[in-house]
């Protein structure tokens, strides 16, 4: 990314591209001008002068064909270029209904053009690979799903398609149940069982997802009476139950009375609910996101840190939020005796929780060896398909009485 974008500079007549070229970059003229020409030789005529601020060769970077035109400096000209890799890199991240929306645009000014004969191509690599390239049928069917998805996701709460799964966070020491994170679940009546990885973003850009945090709330509250017994029967530790938050709804200024009041009305402990949320989160909200925690942790409620290691944060906010708890990201954990980095990374983090009095959990434990390394660490707390895989509510009673004494369901 750091060199996504870098300066050229032309004196002038000089030929910043021309028919033919690759089209590996676009370009923004941040002083001076440039000629655009189309035509071969002597047949070449200019159609177009442009000066500070325009941005050319954007198209032939999108569609990946080569020049159509040639560009060439009047004056000394200063230029920003735009790598097509950095182009791509964030399409890929952004929503697949704009890349389709982008690549239909390209396709319509392409066609316009070549229709009016302005942008004439010659040669052999002239194969018009769209509107029926594999590319734009993947595109469409992606952004149809993201389109189809947003509009029964709108629907899936009233017709009861979501559902709590409980996942068991164990207590490394004796490994008895601490406490469990709800993990959200929606039951597409037609597509099946669809991961909070692909719904969860898009509640989030849809401002859905107030409506399911609300749900989520509500509903892992309403269960914690049933779980609650399922925990281990320990005076020393209270149990406690996990819920995910996500960026718009810890922006919110309603949630901390929100959680207050569901709380209330099941005459729920503040002390055995805790609140995870990811760094990005933090990052991208700091001044909302500090008052809120702040009020929150001020009534009892646990604060953890998840995907501990992912984010691109400083630590700095640890210092100034008020954490309980700090989850070490599975990418970390699952790596733990493959990569000596890995190894580093954990025994860092598991120092840092110790020395500003946080607990930890390791996720992501999937065989008995990392969770006893891990327990040697000086790790707290464990979460893995190694003891238990997110659960429905009916089954958890079960799962727990089936547990063998090592731990291992
Ligand atoms: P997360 O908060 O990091 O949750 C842990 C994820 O790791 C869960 O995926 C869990 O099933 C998975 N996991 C646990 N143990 C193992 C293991 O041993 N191996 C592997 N490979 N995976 C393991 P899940 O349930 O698909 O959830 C994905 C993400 O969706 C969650 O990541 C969380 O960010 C989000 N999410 C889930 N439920 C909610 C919710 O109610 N609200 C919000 N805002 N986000 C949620
Ligand atoms: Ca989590
Ligand atoms: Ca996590």
């Amino acid at each position: 990314m750091a060199d996504a974008f870098d300066r050229v500079v032309f004196e002038a007549q000089e030929v910043v591209f021309q028919w033919g070229d690759p089209g590996d970059s676009a370009f923004v003229i941040e002083k001076g001008c440039v000629e655009v020409l189309t035509g071969a030789g002597t047949a070449q005529r200019r159609i177009a002068m442009l000066t500070e601020g325009a941005m050319f060769g954007e198209v032939a970077l999108l569609d990946r064909q080569p020049r159509t035109a040639t560009v060439r400096t009047l004056v000394p000209t200063r230029l920003i270029r735009i790598e097509r890799s950095h182009v791509e890199e964030l399409l890929l991240r952004s929503d697949s209904v704009i890349q389709y929306l982008m690549q239909l645009l390209l396709e319509r000014f392409r066609s316009t053009h070549d229709a009016a004969g302005m942008l004439h191509r010659q040669g052999t690599n002239n194969s018009r690979h769209y509107p029926d390239s594999t590319e734009t049928i993947d595109l469409h069917k992606a952004a149809v799903r993201t389109l189809s998805l947003a509009q029964d996701l709108s629907d899936a709460i009233d017709l009861k398609q979501l559902e709590l799964f409980y996942q068991p966070l164990i207590a490394l020491d004796d490994l008895t149940v601490a406490g469990y994170e709800a993990l959200i679940r929606w039951w597409h009546p037609i597509l099946g069982l669809i991961s909070p990885a692909e719904f969860i973003p898009l509640a989030e850009k849809t401002g859905l997802i107030h409506r399911i945090g609300q749900w989520v709330l509500q509903q892992a509250v309403a269960d914690w009476s049933a779980l609650r017994p399922i925990c281990a029967d320990d005076s020393r530790r209270r149990p406690f139950i996990s819920i995910n938050l996500s960026a718009p709804e810890l922006a919110s200024s309603r949630i901390v009375a929100e959680i207050q009041n569901c709380l209330g009305r099941h005459h729920m402990d503040p002390r055995e609910l805790r609140i995870e949320l990811t760094e990005t989160i933090i990052i991208q909200n700091m001044d909302a996101v500090s008052v809120s925690l702040h009020q929150l942790r001020a009534l009892g409620i646990g604060i953890a840190l998840d995907d501990f290691g992912t984010g691109y944060a400083g630590l700095d906010y640890l210092q100034s939020l008020p954490f309980t708890c700090l989850k070490i990201d599975k990418t970390f954990v699952q790596q733990i005796n493959q990569s000596e980095r890995s190894l580093h990374i954990i025994k860092a983090a598991l120092e840092l929780a110790r020395s500003i009095g946080l607990s930890t959990i390791a996720e992501g434990i999937e065989d008995s060896e990392s969770g006893t390394q891990l327990a040697a660490m000086g790790c707290s707390h464990a979460q893995g398909y190694y003891y238990a895989k997110p659960m429905p509510l009916h089954e958890v009673a079960s799962w727990n009485l089936q547990r063998r004494p090592t731990g291992r369901a």
